[in-house]
């Protein structure tokens, strides 16, 4: 949905609808959407700034990067950004510090899906990981470490143990 930026009314537009992405669009790879991106958003025009707070909420298929198996990921991500419009983004290099992470907007025209895709892919972990303990697949054997089934005893440290070790430490 693309916004026209002269014609945001004054009191701002309200925004709360569903948005449909595909796998595609995602830098994760080998991400599937479970369902749709909810995306409740203001956007306002303040001179000729426009700024952009909302809230996306959606459920995604993700692989853990350490187990290769998929796992369900939850975003419930917030933002606030201000885009300025294209004339700026030519003297970029006379802004700011502050303006470095700021965004643009072009021919008057705010590209509502753009902005939601490009919040929900920055909402991505680097590493997406079932969960924090996630101790992937032993390299011998191939079996999921956590779940006991692998009994090689080539692992040079158990997690585990190291855990406990660095708890030990930490106590005295
Ligand atoms: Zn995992
Ligand atoms: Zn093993």
């Amino acid at each position: 949905m693309v916004i026209d930026v002269n014609e945001i009314p004054r009191e701002g537009l309200h925004i709360d609808q569903d948005f449909d992405f595909i796998s595609l669009d995602l830098v994760e790879e080998d991400a599937v959407f479970l369902q749709p991106t909810h995306a409740e958003v203001e956007v306002k025009k303040v001179g000729s700034d426009v700024q952009v707070r909302g809230r996306i909420n959606t459920r995604l298929s993700f692989v853990c990067s350490r187990c290769l198996r998929p796992f369900e990921y939850c975003v419930d991500s917030m933002f606030d950004l201000v885009y300025l419009p294209e004339e700026l983004d030519e003297m970029k290099e006379e802004l700011g510090e502050e303006d470095l992470d700021r965004f643009f907007y072009y021919h008057q025209q705010l590209n509502l899906r753009d902005v939601i895709l490009e919040q929900l892919n920055l909402s991505f972990p680097l590493r997406p990981l079932c969960s924090e303990d996630c101790e992937g697949i032993c390299p011998v054997c191939g079996e999921l470490i956590n779940q006991g089934q692998c009994s090689c005893q080539v692992h040079d440290s158990d997690p585990r143990l190291e855990k406990l070790k660095s708890f030990m430490r930490d106590k005295k």
